[in-house]
């Protein structure tokens, strides 16, 4: 099945354009003029939905909000805008937006957008949700950690960081890395704000403390090897 791109834009010309350039690289085009449009032509097919801010009626942020909340539809969303100020950026990602891209815009552009993003949810959807490393057990899916069967007191930070080790076992995160992933919020994080998270994952680890290892200069890694040399 082709894959099906909802492209929302009130303006006939920049609609026409995208909806043949899209449907020129193999895509599904599906047009609409409104958000209360495009409401009516989502389905689960949707792969992904091309969605401009300014609409008349629902705005491109309403419309996201509303299908985020409202009907469960999770379609990446790349919004379309000729706002660009910082503040707009953050407004479009809390209305659950996956990319964006300011107008004037090249299509050349709004096609590499489309298959990154296509590209990095696929990667979302097909990793495991769970992972074992001999007694320990990392649920994704429920977010926990069990070791031979009893829950870890983890902290969501912990947790969170944690997981980030453990989807890519024997992978190094540098500290830097880490706080970009998982520190977003908070500007002011330390390196020592990481070794000390990562110290109290060790000693709730227990017999499993040296599981998580760091080389020096490159970072924290789970040493997938660990588990089977018990
Ligand atoms: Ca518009």
């Amino acid at each position: 099945m082709m894959t099906q791109i909802l492209i929302i834009e009130d303006e006939a010309d920049i609609r026409e354009i995208l909806g043949f350039n899209i449907e020129d690289a193999g895509y599904k085009v599906l047009l609409a003029e409104s958000a209360e449009q495009g409401l009516e032509m989502l389905t689960s097919d949707v792969s992904l939905i091309l969605l401009d801010v300014m609409l008349p009626g629902m705005s491109g942020y309403q419309f996201a909000k509303k299908i985020r909340t409202d009907l469960h539809n999770t379609a990446p969303v790349i919004f379309l805008t000729a706002r660009n100020t910082e503040n707009d950026v953050l407004t479009g990602f809390s209305a659950g937006g996956d990319d964006y891209i300011a107008k004037p815009f090249s299509i050349n552009e709004v096609l590499a957008r489309i298959k990154a993003v296509l590209r990095r949810t696929a990667d979302s959807s097909s990793q495991p949700d769970t992972i074992e490393f001999g007694e320990l057990r990392i649920d994704f899916r429920n977010e926990t950690a069990t070791f031979s069967g009893s829950q870890l007191p983890l902290s969501r930070r912990e947790f969170d960081l944690l997981a980030l080790l453990a989807r890519q076992p024997d992978t190094y995160f540098s500290r830097a890395t880490i706080i970009s992933e998982l520190w977003r919020d908070a500007p002011y994080v330390l390196d020592r704000t990481i070794d000390v998270h990562i110290a109290r994952i060790r000693a709730k680890l227990g017999d499993y403390h040296d599981l998580i290892k760091n080389k020096t200069g490159f970072g924290y890694y789970i040493d997938s090897d660990y588990a089977s040399k018990e």
